[in-house]
């Protein structure tokens, strides 16, 4: 995938699919969505402060706070909600899931420093310890 389309991606919030569980290039983690919001807050704030330049907008300068929240903030919590649920998923299917090396942020085994997945145990079994 190149940079273009994982940027639209990013950009356009586009919801996790079932593929990303089984994949050790994920598409959606929450590092995606706080990029996502990013890209969006910023657009916001550009596109009010070029705005901000027409008097008639001086007036409704507050609406650039609903915009924010339905353009940005609102869509990043939804796909936060759906990132959590398929994270749910994995944690109760795969060993990693109960595993203290395992980060549910980015589907992620810290000790290997490589993606896990459904299909995909890094250490397969051999390193798994308990949350203490
Ligand atoms: S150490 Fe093994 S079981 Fe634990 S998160 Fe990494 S790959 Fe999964």
């Amino acid at each position: 995938m190149n940079l273009i389309s994982k940027l639209s991606d990013i950009f356009m919030f586009r919801n996790r699919t079932i593929e990303d569980s089984y994949t050790t290039d994920p598409q959606v983690t929450v590092g995606s969505i706080v990029m996502g919001a990013l890209l969006r807050i910023v657009l916001v704030l550009i596109i009010s402060f070029i705005l901000a330049s027409y008097w008639w907008f001086r007036e409704y300068w507050w609406m650039s706070f609903f915009i924010l929240w339905f353009f940005a903030v609102y869509p990043a919590y939804r796909q936060y909600q759906g990132f959590n649920t398929s994270m749910d998923d994995i944690k109760e299917s795969t060993l990693c899931g109960s595993c203290k090396h395992f980060d549910s942020t980015s589907q992620f085994c810290m000790k290997y420093n490589e993606h896990m997945s459904k299909d995909y145990i890094p250490c397969e079994g051999m390193d798994w310890e308990p949350f203490s």
